[in-house]
């Protein structure tokens, strides 16, 4: 996509345990993350109040899937049935289940998810970029 548009984010946070399977190193032990994540849409036209898509709306989105794995071990979610608990799993995750939810021409427009596992460590999903 050329020209330009307008991006909107919104975040929730969700406090979970998990560990990794196949991994060598402290993260195959259970333990905990305040995990952020964060959900980004690009449109390119603005309704009559000047709004590309809702904040409310985007953020809601983003709050009931965060609160479906608020206070839980990934690892026993059916969301997580077979895959590993990474950050980049919950990524694909959020962002799948974004496109199902939000209206269009949003959910067309979702960029990508974020997760945070901490301040400093994120990873994200969604269509590589076009150069
Ligand atoms: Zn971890």
């Amino acid at each position: 996509m050329s020209g330009y548009a307008y991006t909107v984010s919104a975040q929730a946070h969700y406090d979970a345990a998990h560990f990794l399977r196949n991994y060598k190193g402290k993260c195959a032990k259970l333990h905990g993350h305040r995990y952020v994540v964060e959900a980004v849409v690009q449109l390119t036209e603005l309704d009559e109040s000047g709004i590309a898509f809702d904040f409310a709306d985007l953020k809601s989105a983003l709050r009931a899937l965060a609160d479906g794995l608020d206070h839980e071990n990934l690892n026993e979610l059916p969301q997580f049935a077979g895959v590993e608990t990474s950050a980049e799993n919950q990524a694909r995750y959020f962002f799948e289940e974004m496109r199902r939810s939000l209206p269009e021409p949003a959910a067309s427009g979702l960029l990508y998810a974020r997760v945070w596992e901490s301040p400093t460590q994120w990873a994200q999903y969604g269509p590589t970029a076009h150069r």
